[in-house]
């Protein structure tokens, strides 16, 4: 009885999330279109299934391979190193959260490119032709777990993520909910350009390039800070658009396709 009312709960939380977000992106995408394109464009029923299945597998199975994975780190480090992050104060706990998790996920998402077995899970997501905020949920939920990890790893190395806190860190659900958030904007299939800004803050322009076919895709790894990509030579932001979405893999359209598609030998 208790589950099936934590399960009914979640679901509703989900839905209404997946309500404000509609309710913030899709006039935003009406008025300010990049390309224009039906909001019920195709493959968007797959990316709301993609939103309550990734949710739910991040939920029940994420926190074991992350509390191993900060038992270890804790093993490692000295306290009295993490002492010098966990004592800071909120907005600095914050700023080195967002910088140290952006390099972890940046390494992360660049390896889902560059190990063939591993872009194998991360062409699900690139297997978009049309982009707007919905494209954010299209990932295959190993991939998923994987990214959340590699962000992860730093945080507990430095202390400032801690598995088994009874009492939530304000500084670290600041960078959880902006990176959540960001990650939908950064989708959105809005043709604004915020000039000196996006050298500061990834926008949309800088994350579709990631989705280029062809020229770019090797580029613009990073979800938040676009300078972390400068600084490890694989930054690309001219004032152009990319001219196609999509990738040369022949990622299977339907989602149990698409959930076996990295298991397949072909
Ligand atoms: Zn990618
Ligand atoms: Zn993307």
């Amino acid at each position: 009885m208790a589950l099936a009312q934590s399960i009914l709960r979640e679901t509703l939380a989900l839905c209404a999330w997946l309500v404000l977000l509609s309710v913030i992106f899709i006039p935003l995408e009406r008025l300010w279109a990049l390309r224009k394109q039906n909001v019920r464009r195709k493959s968007l029923a797959l990316d709301v299934a993609y939103y309550f299945l990734n949710s739910t597998v991040l939920t029940l199975f994420l926190a074991l391979p992350l509390s191993v994975v900060a038992w270890l780190l804790a093993q490692v480090m000295p306290a009295s190193a993490q002492a010098i992050f966990t004592g800071l104060p909120v907005p600095a706990r914050f700023a080195v959260a967002l910088v140290v998790g952006e390099i972890g996920g940046y390494w992360g998402h660049r390896w889902l490119h560059e190990i063939p077995a591993l872009w194998r899970f991360h062409a699900v997501h690139h297997s978009a032709e049309e982009i707007d905020f919905m494209v954010n949920c299209r990932a295959h939920p190993l991939d998923l777990m994987f990214t959340r990890i590699c962000g992860y790893v730093p945080l507990y190395a430095l202390g400032l993520l801690q598995p088994l806190a009874t009492a939530p860190d304000p500084a670290m659900m600041g960078f959880v909910v902006t990176g959540r958030i960001w990650s939908f904007l950064i989708h959105a299939n809005l043709r604004a350009r915020f000039g000196w800004f996006e050298h500061l803050l990834v926008t949309p322009a800088f994350h579709h390039w990631h989705h280029s076919r062809h020229d770019h895709v090797d580029h613009n790894y990073a979800t938040v800070l676009p300078w972390i990509d400068r600084l490890f030579g694989t930054h690309h932001l001219p004032k152009a658009w990319p001219a196609e979405y999509g990738t040369d893999t022949k990622v299977p359209e339907t989602l149990t396709g698409q959930l076996a598609f990295p298991f397949r030998r072909d």
